[in-house]
């Protein structure tokens, strides 16, 4: 017996618009979420704005939250997660463990957005000393401060005057195992890096970077501007190591540019941190026995023309599962794999009345 409901794995913004996509076309989704909450990365990491305008990121991710509550065809668990599948495309069980205990979801289809996680930047680059030094931290730990109106030091709760970005840290190194570019990290220490310097005019903000990968308008929106209205200084360059100097920081490498070594103290360093699989995207692949890369990404089985579809039948993924997106190409996924997934399980109910 086949069934019109899409499950819906992940309520971040993927998820999100995936269920939305799903109530618009006049399916039927449930919506899990492991947390209490719903909004994904920009809610849990508190993010202040987005790009490329730099509007505030909560009240944008609400508008999406209030959607899927308010939709009478989007049943959302929160606390819960899916510890069992069985049936058949077009006739799953899952299993999802909640607050009240476990309860069975029939599904025809599954879409998968359970996301990514930050790389962890204690992980084979210890050479920044994140976890030694307090005033080292990393892009989403600036993004709360953002939020919060209050960029400080956390050694001594002042203001720091001089900000330096590390790029790369993650991604794009064949040691660690992560080859592949985090795609996002470029737009956002820059963006971030425009609210430091509004924030605090008198501060001085670098870059170092291998090479600057801004795609599409991020180049005109975000790059141009970060440089001549707010005077952001971008140093193509080897970052070796991150040493205490004193009460601040020494910040030692290479200006791959001029080809000589150099030496920077800062008060505040920000690790770009790349994008790795959530645990919930390699369990819940595992699960549902759905191929994943050698990243632990999910594979994208239908190749560049058919993003959405993976290795099984009935099962498609969006978002950040995928590999590494934001939040443009979050959505676009989403709404690809809601429509994918609609489509699938009325093409099978037209095959069984027709
Ligand atoms: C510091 C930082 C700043 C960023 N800023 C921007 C920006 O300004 N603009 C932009 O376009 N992009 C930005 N991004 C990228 C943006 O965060 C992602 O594009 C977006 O969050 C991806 O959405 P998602 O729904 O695929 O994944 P996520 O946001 O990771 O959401 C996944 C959801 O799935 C849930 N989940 C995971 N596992 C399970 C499970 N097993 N069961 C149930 N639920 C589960 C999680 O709890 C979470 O709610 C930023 C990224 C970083 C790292
Ligand atoms: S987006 Fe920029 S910082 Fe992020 S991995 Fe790519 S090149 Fe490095």
């Amino acid at each position: 017996m086949s069934c019109d409901t899409v499950a819906v794995i992940g309520g971040g913004p993927g998820g999100l618009r995936a269920a939305h996509a799903i109530a618009e076309v006049g399916g039927q989704a449930v919506l899990i979420e492991q947390r209490d909450f719903l909004g994904g990365a920009p809610i849990a990491e508190n993010y202040a704005g987005i790009t490329p305008h730099g509007e505030p990121a909560r009240p944008q991710i609400e508008r999406m939250v209030d959607l899927v509550t308010a939709h009478p065809a989007v049943q959302v668990r929160l606390g819960s997660g899916v510890t069992a599948v069985s049936g058949e495309p077009g006739a799953f069980t899952l299993t999802v463990r909640g607050p009240d205990g476990d309860q069975p979801v029939d599904c025809g289809a599954v879409i998968v957005a359970t996301g990514f996680t930050h790389f962890d930047p204690g992980r084979e680059t210890q050479m920044y000393g994140y976890y030694e030094f307090p005033d080292v931290i990393a892009l989403q730990d600036l993004e709360a401060m953002l939020s919060a109106h209050e960029v400080v030091r956390p050694s001594n709760g002042q203001p720091p005057q001089r900000v330096c970005f590390i790029q790369c840290v993650g991604s794009r190194d064949r040691l660690i195992g992560n080859e592949y570019c985090s795609k996002v990290c470029c737009g956002v220490a820059s963006k971030e890096a425009i609210e430091i310097r509004q924030m605090l005019p008198n501060s001085k903000v670098y870059i170092f970077y291998i090479d600057m990968r801004m795609y599409g308008y991020w180049e005109n929106e975000i790059y141009w501007p970060a440089q001549e209205k707010h005077h952001v200084q971008y140093v193509k360059g080897m970052i070796t190591e991150v040493l205490a100097k004193g009460d601040r920081l020494l910040v030692r490498g290479e200006d791959t540019t001029m080809g000589r070594p150099m030496e920077l103290e800062m008060d505040l360093v920000v690790l770009s941190v790349g994008m790795e699989p959530s645990p919930g995207t390699r369990a819940v692949a595992k699960l549902l026995g759905v191929k994943q890369n050698k990243f632990g990404f999910i594979d994208a089985a239908g190749g560049p023309l058919d993003p959405v579809a993976t290795s099984r039948e009935g099962v498609f993924a969006c978002g950040a599962a995928l590999g590494p997106a934001d939040l443009e190409d979050t959505v676009s996924s989403a709404a690809g794999a809601a429509i994918k997934a609609v489509s699938f399980l009325r093409s099978r109910a037209a095959a069984v009345t027709g």
